[in-house]
C-alpha cells in the first residue's frame, strides 16, 4: 500500500507492507540520502523481565549484536557498519526494544542481511554472555549519580503497586544477571518473545521502493511468527491507594530543588485527533502572560516549570508537572503545590476556550504542510516507534499525519480529564537536600541507594487543594491570543536553471556591518533564519573569572526578562537559540517567514541593552547558577574530564572552583548592574540571514536591529582571542585528580595527542587514521576487555589544531590501568596491523568519510548551521566539505603509516588526564604496578624526553607557548 496522506513538501515515497509472517514494514525512498537506515522495534521490553533476572531484556539487547549463526564473529556487524561510514545503536524501554543503524547506500543490502540475522539466529555464546554482563553493569554504574535515573527507578521500586508489572529494575547488573542458567534465560526470552507479529520494521534509503521492498521481504519473511500475544495491560493497576495521595521526600545526589506532581489519567492514544492531554499540558506548562510559571517566579518560588504527558505501556497516561524551585520555593514547597492547584481549579471552572484549540490546530497544520526532512537514521526510528501503535493495515495511511492531526474540539473530554487532576489522584515527589535533615528515618531505594521518606498527605490538605482558587493578588489565567501565529506565509518562488545545480554560497552583501546573505535556493519552504554574532571586550571579557560569570548571569537574566515574549514566539514556530563562547555571543532565530517575525526580532533586540532585572530575580538566577556549577563537580568522571581538558589547554578557560568563587564573592547585584551598564557598548556584530527572504528585506532586519543597539563599532583585531596551548614535541604531561565525590565508583582516563595546525591534507590523514582505529579500539577495550561502558576514540580539531583523543571510564579498573591498555592497543596496532595495512583498507576508510561529507543538507536549518559555523569560527570556508573531500582523495597508505608513527611514537605530544575513584586510589600496589608498566612503555617505545606532572594548571599554561592567533 502506498501511503498517500503526506505533507505537500515531502518528496519521499512510502510503501507499507505486511509480510506473510505478519511483520509490518514500511519502506521509504528518499532521493537525497547518502546513507540508508533500518530500524526494527520489538514490542517487548523490561516489563517482560522474569523476576529472577531483572534487566534481561536490556542484556539481550546488548547480546544480540555479538554474533549470529550466519555471521559468528562478534564484531562482524560493527565492522561492516563502521567501515562503511555508519553508526548503530539500540535501546530498551518498558514495553519495546529497538535496534537501528545507518550505512552508506551501497553497503545497505549486506548490512540488512547481517542485521536481520539477530532476529532469526543469534548465538548468545557462553563467553560473550559472561563478558557482556560487565558492560551492562558498567552502564548501570555510570547512571548511579544521575538523579533523573534515580527518580525513575525510585518510582518503579517504591511508588508503583508492588505487584505491578512496572515494579522492576530495568537496567540490570551483575547482581541480577550473574547466575547459573542466564544464557538459557536469554535464549528463552528470544524464543518466547522475538516474534515477527510484534515487530515493526522501517527501511529508509535512496533505492527504489521495489528494491527496498525486496530487501524487506527477502531478509525478514523468515523471522519466525510465534503468534505472541502481548500482555493485556488495559486493566493493569499501576498506582493504588498506597501510591496516590502521598508525598515522597527524596534526597537527590546533586543539589537539586525540585517538585514533581504526577497524575494518573486514562490512556489517550486513541484520541489522537483531539490530543486532550497535550492541550491541557500546553496551558499548565505555559510560560507566557498570566501563566502559572510567571506567578511562581513573581512570588520568588521557582525558576522553571514543565508540564507533560506520557503514555506508558499502552495502558495509562502519566500527566506531570515539574517545578524547579528557588531557596524560598524549597522552604515553601506547599505554597508551590497550592499554586499549581489554584491554576488547575481555575481552569476547571473557566473551561478551555476554542481559540486555544484553534491556535494549536493552525500550528499543527503548518508543521505538517511544511515538514522538514531529517536524516534517514532518525526518521527510521521515529516512524518505527510510531508503527508499534498501528495494528490494522488500513490505519497505516494515517501514519505520517497522526502526530499533526488536531480535528476535534471536545470540551467535555477536556473537562473529564481536568477533573481527574486532583490531589487524591496524584503523588508528589519533592527532591531537596533538606530532606536529609528530617528527623524521620530515611529509607533507601534498593538499586540506586536513593534516600527517601513517605508521608501521607493529610485529608484536610487534600480537600483544601481540591477546591482552592486564586486569591485577588494572584494573577493566574488563560494566555492571551497569540499575535505571532503566522497568517500569511511569504512564498517567494526561486528560479532554478537546472534541477541539480549546486546551491550558491552565502554572499557578503554589506561590509560594515558585515552581513552575509543567502536566499534559499534548495528547500522551497517559507522559512527564515537570522544569525547574529556579537563580540566585545567590555567588562574585561573574557579575561577575568568575574567577566565570565557576569556574561552567564547577564544572558540568563535577559532570557528571563524576555521569557513571556519568547514563549509566545516559540508557540508560533519562532525558535530562538543562543550560544556563549569565550569570543562571542551568538543568537539565532529560526521561523516561518511571516511578517510578524520581523517585529519579534526588533522587540527582542531592543531589550539587549536595556532590560531590567530585580534584585530578587537576579539572586534567584545566581543561586541557580551556583548550584549548577557545584553540581557539575558531581557529574560522571567522563563528563568532567572533558571540561578539565579545556581548562588545561585553552588560554582563557578557568577552573570551576575559581569561577564559583568569583560568582559567589564578587558578583553581587550592584556589581552586576554596573557591569551591565558598560556591557555591549563596544561591539562588533556580524550577520547571516538566509531562507525565503529577499536581500532587501534581509538588510531591513539588519538596519532596524543595529539601530536598536547603540554601540561603538570595533574591529576583529581589538577582540581578545582564545588561544590554544602548544605542547612541545617528545613530551608527556599528566594531570590527576582524586574524585571529591566519594560515592562515585568510576574512574576515567583521557589521553590526548596533539599534532599541528591543520591543513586540508593533514586533517584528512588524521581522520583516515582514526577511522581505522575506532572500531578495533572499541572492540578491544570494551567488548573484549570489558573495561567499561564509555569507550571513545576520535579525531579532534580544536582551534584549528589537529588532535587524537582516547577516553575510557571504568568501575573495575584504575586510570593507570586504562592508560596501559590504551598504550598496549597502540603497540599492537604498530606491530600487527600497520605492517600488513593494505591500500584497500585505506581506500575503504577514505570512502566512508567521503560518503558522510557528501550528504546533502536535508533542511534549511542544517544548511544554515553549517555556513554559520564557518562564520563563527572565522574560517569563512563555505566550501569546506568539497575541500575536505578533495584532500581525502589524496591520502595514501604511506601518509597514514608515517603519521601514525609520528603522532604516537616518534614525536609524541601527549597529555594524560586521570580521574581516580576512591576505591581505585586506595589500591596502591596495583596502582604503582600500572604506573611502572606505563613508564616502561614510554621508555621502550616512545621517544619521550620530557615528562611533567601538572600541579598548578595556571602555571602549566604559562609555561608553554600558544598557537598563534589566526
Ligand atoms: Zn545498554
Amino acid at each position: 500500500m502506498i501511503i498517500s496522506k503526506k505533507s505537500k513538501s515531502d518528496d519521499r515515497l512510502y510503501r507499507y507492507l505486511r509480510l506473510q509472517n505478519n511483520l509490518r514494514c514500511l519502506v521509504v525512498q528518499d532521493k537525497d540520502v547518502e546513507k540508508s537506515s533500518a530500524c526494527l522495534h520489538v514490542g517487548v521490553g523490561s516489563l517482560y523481565d522474569p523476576p529472577q533476572a531483572n534487566g534481561l531484556a536490556h542484556f539481550l539487547e546488548h547480546m544480540l549484536f555479538l554474533g549470529t549463526k550466519k555471521y559468528p564473529s562478534e564484531n562482524y556487524y560493527s565492522q561492516h557498519i563502521q567501515q562503511n561510514g555508519g553508526q548503530k545503536n539500540a535501546a530498551t524501554s518498558e514495553n519495546y526494544t529497538y535496534y537501528y543503524f545507518d550505512v552508506k547506500n551501497e553497503a545497505f543490502p549486506k548490512a540488512v542481511d547481517i542485521f536481520s540475522q539477530f532476529f532469526k539466529e543469534p548465538l548468545f555464546t557462553e563467553t560473550a554472555t559472561e563478558r557482556e554482563m560487565n558492560a551492562v553493569d558498567s552502564e548501570y554504574k555510570k547512571n548511579l549519580s544521575d538523579d533523573g535515573r534515580r527518580i525513575f527507578q525510585m518510582e518503579k521500586s517504591v511508588i508503583v503497586r508492588p505487584g505491578s508489572v512496572l515494579n522492576k529494575f530495568s537496567t540490570g547488573g551483575m547482581e541480577t544477571l550473574k547466575h547459573e542458567g542466564i544464557r538459557d534465560e536469554l535464549l528463552k526470552f528470544h524464543e518466547d518473545y522475538y516474534s515477527s507479529n510484534i515487530m515493526r520494521l522501517v527501511l529508509v534509503g535512496r533505492d527504489s521502493l521495489e528494491n527496498l521492498e525486496k530487501l524487506a521481504v527477502e531478509n525478514f519473511s523468515d523471522v519466525v511468527n510465534k503468534e505472541v500475544v502481548l500482555k493485556d495491560l488495559s486493566n493493569e493497576i499501576v498506582y493504588d491507594e498506597n501510591s496516590l495521595g502521598k508525598l515522597y521526600k527524596v534526597v537527590p545526589h546533586k543539589n537539586l530543588k525540585k517538585i514533581l506532581i504526577h497524575w494518573n489519567l486514562p490512556y489517550s492514544e486513541h484520541l489522537w485527533n483531539q490530543k486532550p492531554s497535550s492541550i491541557i499540558s500546553h496551558l499548565i506548562g505555559h510560560e507566557g502572560p498570566n501563566s502559572l510559571l510567571s506567578q511562581l517566579i513573581k512570588e520568588g518560588l521557582a525558576t522553571s516549570l514543565q508540564s507533560s504527558n506520557s503514555s506508558r505501556m499502552d495502558c495509562i497516561d502519566q500527566f506531570s508537572v515539574s517545578v524547579g524551585l528557588t531557596d524560598k520555593g524549597e522552604e515553601n514547597y506547599q505554597r508551590v503545590v497550592e499554586l499549581v492547584y489554584q491554576y488547575i481549579n481555575q481552569l476547571k471552572q473557566s473551561g478551555i476556550p476554542k481559540y486555544v484549540f484553534d491556535e494549536k490546530k493552525r500550528m499543527y497544520e503548518l508543521s505538517f504542510e511544511y515538514k522538514t526532512k531529517q536524516s534517514a537514521i532518525s526518521y527510521a526510528q521515529t516512524l518505527a516507534a510510531r508503527m508499534l501503535k498501528f495494528i490494522e493495515d488500513e490505519e497505516f495511511n494515517d501514519l505520517l499525519w497522526r502526530p499533526h492531526a488536531l480535528e476535534v474540539f471536545d470540551p467535555e473530554e477536556l473537562q473529564r480529564r481536568m477533573n481527574l487532576l486532583t490531589p487524591q489522584n496524584s503523588f508528589v515527589i519533592f527532591q531537596s537536600k533538606k530532606n536529609e535533615k528530617e528527623d524521620s528515618v530515611l529509607l533507601k531505594e534498593k538499586w540506586y541507594g536513593t534516600p527517601y521518606s513517605i508521608e501521607k498527605i493529610p485529608d484536610d490538605t487534600i480537600s483544601y487543594l481540591a477546591k482552592v482558587l486564586p486569591s485577588l493578588e494572584v494573577n493566574l489565567g488563560l494566555p492571551p491570543r497569540n499575535e505571532f501565529i503566522p497568517q500569511q506565509l511569504n512564498e517567494i518562488k526561486i528560479l532554478r536553471d537546472l534541477e541539480n545545480t549546486k546551491p550558491a554560497f552565502p554572499m557578503k552583501i554589506s561590509e560594515n556591518p558585515q552581513v552575509w546573505f543567502k536566499q534559499d535556493d534548495t528547500f522551497d519552504q517559507p522559512f527564515l533564519q537570522v544569525n547574529m554574532k556579537l563580540q566585545t571586550y567590555d567588562c574585561a571579557y573574557p579575561v577575568t573569572a568575574l567577566s565570565q560569570m557576569f556574561i552567564v548571569l547577564w544572558k540568563a537574566c535577559l532570557l528571563e526578562f524576555n521569557r513571556e515574549l519568547s514563549y509566545m514566539g516559540s508557540l508560533a514556530g519562532i525558535g530562538e537559540s543562543n550560544g556563549l563562547s569565550m569570543e562571542y555571543l551568538s543568537w539565532t532565530i529560526f521561523s516561518y517567514n511571516d511578517v510578524v517575525v520581523t517585529k519579534y526580532i526588533a522587540e527582542t533586540l531592543k531589550s539587549l541593552q536595556n532590560y531590567d532585572v530585580t534584585k530578587e530575580i537576579f539572586e534567584d538566577i545566581k543561586n541557580l547558577k551556583i548550584r549548577s556549577y557545584e553540581n557539575s563537580l558531581k557529574s560522571e568522571p567522563y563528563q568532567r574530564i572533558d571540561s578539565k581538558l579545556y581548562t588545561l589547554i585553552m588560554k582563557n578557560n578557568l577552573d570551576i572552583p575559581e569561577l564559583l568563587k568569583a560568582l559567589k564573592e564578587e558578583l553581587d547585584f550592584e556589581t552586576f548592574v554596573n557591569m551591565k551598564n558598560q556591557w555591549l557598548r563596544n561591539l562588533r556584530i556580524e550577520w547571516f540571514v538566509t531562507g525565503h527572504i529577499t536581500q532587501k528585506d534581509a538588510m531591513q532586519i539588519v538596519h532596524d536591529s543595529e539601530a536598536a543597539i547603540k554601540h561603538r563599532k570595533i574591529t576583529q583585531e581589538e577582540i581578545q582571542e582564545q588561544r590554544l596551548i602548544k605542547l612541545p614535541y617528545n613530551y608527556l604531561a599528566e594531570y590527576e585528580e582524586l574524585n571529591a565525590d566519594t560515592e562515585n565508583p568510576n574512574s576515567a582516563a583521557l589521553a590526548i595527542y596533539q599534532y599541528e595546525l591543520k591543513t586540508p591534507l593533514k586533517q584528512a590523514i588524521n581522520s583516515v587514521l582514526f577511522q581505522l582505529l575506532k572500531e578495533p579500539f572499541f572492540n578491544q577495550l570494551r567488548t573484549q576487555q570489558q573495561l567499561g561502558y564509555i569507550v571513545q576514540c576520535a579525531p579532534m580539531i580544536t582551534r584549528k589544531v589537529i588532535h587524537g583523543k582516547f577516553l575510557v571510564q571504568s568501575s573495575v579498573k584504575d586510570p593507570d590501568y586504562l592508560i596501559l591498555k590504551m598504550n598496549e592497543f597502540l603497540l599492537n596496532i604498530r606491530d600487527n596491523v600497520i605492517p600488513t595495512l593494505t591500500d584497500e583498507q585505506i581506500e575503504t576508510s577514505k570512502k566512508a568519510i567521503i560518503n558522510s561529507l557528501q550528504q546533502k543538507d536535508l533542511n534549511l536549518g542544517q544548511e544554515a548551521g553549517r555556513y554559520w559555523d564557518e562564520i563563527l569560527t572565522g574560517d569563512y570556508e563555505f566550501s569546506s566539505r568539497e575541500i575536505k573531500i578533495e584532500a581525502l582523495r589524496q591520502v595514501q597508505k604511506q601518509d597514514v603509516i608515517e603519521y601514525f608513527n609520528e603522532l604516537f611514537f616518534n614525536n609524541p605530544k601527549r597529555l594524560n588526564l586521570k580521574f581516580y575513584s576512591h576505591g581505585h586510589f586506595d589500591n596502591k600496589d596495583e596502582l604503582n604496578a600500572n604506573i611502572q608498566a606505563n613508564q616502561k612503555f614510554y621508555q621502550d617505545n616512545c621517544k619521550i624526553f620530557k615528562q611533567e606532572k601538572i600541579e598548578n594548571y595556571r602555571q602549566f599554561k604559562l609555561s608553554h607557548f600558544q598557537f598563534p592567533r589566526l
